[in-house]
């Protein structure tokens, strides 16, 4: 399937839905900005990662070859939420007494878990900021050539009046720099900076900073924004179809990014610029600085103090999935128990539906369902759209069953097949009796057998202790009249 002439997505640049149109017929380029690896990524942060992870799945869906590069952050000076630009990486370095790449490799780690845990697929590329700072260096040296930098005692920062002769500034925002002004708190070295709105490319070597590289400006750190403007063109080309990140980031690293990118290439990166919203928590962005966060490990687990439970990673993966990605979404113990009932009835009618005897006729219309769901993928990739549909699916499987609606044999071929792909590849929810992992079902088949032993012998607490710590790595045991289930 090729879907050129009717996939619409949402640009931020313009503000509306777009016709999707690639600069390679059949190829899509996208870049997304990756995690700062100077903590454990928190279940916001997942968010947005599961959210790029289903639209890099649509578009493979829809036959497009796609290039999918998402960055990881191990270098460079950050801009906090106090507006000062800190060095987070060497920071939870001094304090975890460790060198910085051990921080960024011992969060990586943990974040590749994650990322199988959730079901992401791997993009192509995860190219790291330390990797390339050799490309960064010649990215600044273009902006210097094209007079839009500036050196202040060892740091170089991108000259925004300058650039404000050749190019608009505030583009993607919307922000104007005039109005910036009044918001600017002071910022650290604010006197080497020409003029409040400059940012820094490169900044000059600290005292206490734990990496430090050679330049043509003498030693120090690249800036916070050029790492991506530097691996993007490299893996991507000086222009390439989506960039993408949380919402938070289009200001000011996506809006400085285009600055970089113009400056150096003459170009704005991406002809569509992609932001997902945030996950809150009470009606606040989740995040490290407000405290209010998770780690995407404890939802499964049990141990956040949100939650009375523990929830499965795909049904964390599926409550993510009911909302929009352009939406903000409350994540709240209410709503993960709703969305796990909506799991398990899917769960259910995958199973009823291996069962269901064809008939000599179909007394449904499969063509309208199925152009309904890629209706949903090709409005600006609506997963609870989509997510609607497999639930009407649900609903004729329910028919089926009881004998109310009916499908030839060939038609219940192409819905099992339509349904599951829907479900499993492009949703990436998967059912842990689904995955095909034989020796997980063999061991719960034993763990099952001891338990129910223990309960015939009386021994609760035995067989509490084997539901318990199930719970703890997320499988939950049910018991019904039917005999016991695992999940
Ligand atoms: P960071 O590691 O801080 O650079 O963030 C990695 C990604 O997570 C970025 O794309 C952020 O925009 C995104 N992000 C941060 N907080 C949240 C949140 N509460 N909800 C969704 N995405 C978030
Ligand atoms: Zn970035």
């Amino acid at each position: 399937m090729n879907a050129d002439q009717s996939l619409l997505l949402y640009n931020s640049l313009s503000g509306k839905k777009e016709p999707f149109i690639p600069l390679h017929e059949g190829r899509v380029g996208m870049y997304v900005c990756g995690p700062t690896l100077y903590s454990e990524p928190h279940m916001g942060n997942m968010r947005t990662f599961i959210n790029f992870d289903f639209i890099y799945r649509c578009f493979l869906f829809l036959g497009y070859s796609v290039k999918y590069v998402r960055n990881i952050t191990d270098a460079g000076h950050i801009t906090n939420s106090a507006g000062l630009e800190v060095d987070s990486i060497g920071s939870a370095a001094r304090l975890e007494q460790l060198q910085s790449l051990e921080i960024v490799y011992k969060y990586n780690v943990k974040f590749q878990e994650l990322q199988r845990l959730y079901n992401l697929l791997p993009p192509n590329i995860e190219p790291t900021a330390t990797g390339h700072i050799q490309e960064q260096i010649e990215v600044i040296e273009q902006i210097f050539t094209n007079g839009f930098a500036y050196e202040a005692n060892g740091s170089v920062y991108f000259d925004v009046k300058a650039y404000m002769q050749r190019f608009p500034y505030g583009t993607l925002s919307g922000r104007k720099v005039e109005e910036l002004e009044h918001e600017t708190r002071e910022l650290n070295a604010q006197d080497e900076k020409r003029f409040f709105a400059d940012f820094a490319l490169w900044k000059k070597a600290q005292p206490d900073d734990m990496q430090i590289w050679r330049s043509p400006w003498g030693d120090g750190n690249p800036g916070w924004h050029i790492e991506c403007t530097a691996m993007s063109t490299k893996y991507l080309g000086k222009q390439f179809d989506i960039h993408g990140g949380g919402m938070d980031l289009k200001f000011p690293h996506h809006e400085d990014e285009i600055a970089q990118n113009c400056g150096s290439f003459g170009c704005n990166p991406a002809r569509y610029w992609m932001h997902a919203n945030m996950l809150n928590v009470n009606g606040q962005k989740m995040s490290k600085s407000l405290g209010n966060f998770f780690l995407p490990k404890e939802i499964v687990e049990g141990s956040s103090p949100l939650f009375s439970k523990p929830y499965a990673a795909s049904v964390v993966r599926f409550f993510m999935l009911q909302a929009h990605y352009r939406s903000t979404l409350d994540i709240t113990e209410e709503a993960l128990n709703a969305s796990e009932k909506g799991f398990e009835r899917l769960v259910e009618a995958t199973g009823i539906l291996q069962k269901i005897i064809p008939s000599d006729a179909t007394t449904w219309d499969l063509e309208a369902w199925k152009n309904a769901a890629v209706g949903a993928i090709l409005d600006d990739f609506n997963a609870p759209m989509l997510i609607a549909q497999l639930f009407e699916a649900v609903r004729i499987i329910h028919a089926m069953n009881i004998g109310n609606a009916q499908m030839t044999s060939e038609d219940l071929t192409d819905f099992t097949a339509f349904f599951t792909q829907l479900l499993h590849e492009v949703l990436g929810i998967e059912f842990v009796h689904q995955a095909g992992n034989e020796r997980l079902e063999g061991v719960m088949e034993v763990m099952l057998a001891l338990r129910q032993q223990a309960r015939s012998q009386q021994d609760w607490a035995t067989s509490d202790m084997i539901r318990d710590g199930l719970a703890k790595v997320g499988i939950q045991i049910k018991d019904s009249k039917e005999g016991t289930t695992w999940s």
